[in-house]
């Protein structure tokens, strides 16, 4: 099993934790509430754990223009 950050906005791979001793609970999942953890975590079809987050990029993008956080996609 490994961990894949990906950007929820653009897509782009952020990093991958491949060790195969990887909990949810050192992963800090656990803090998620169960809204949460749907919105954010996802597996694919290898048992892979997708995790959305927002890079750098979209991050100041938001920044600078908080009313695209109402879109899925700003920078498409
Ligand atoms: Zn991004």
């Amino acid at each position: 099993m490994s961990v894949k950050y990906i950007c929820r906005h653009c897509q782009t791979p952020i990093g991958e934790i491949s060790q195969g001793e990887v909990s949810e609970f050192r992963l800090g999942f656990h803090f998620l509430t169960p809204d949460e953890r749907r919105d954010i975590i996802s597996y694919n079809l290898n048992g892979d754990v997708i995790v959305k987050v927002v890079c750098d990029y979209c991050k100041e993008a938001l920044d600078a223009n908080p009313e695209l956080s109402l879109l899925t996609s700003p920078l498409q």
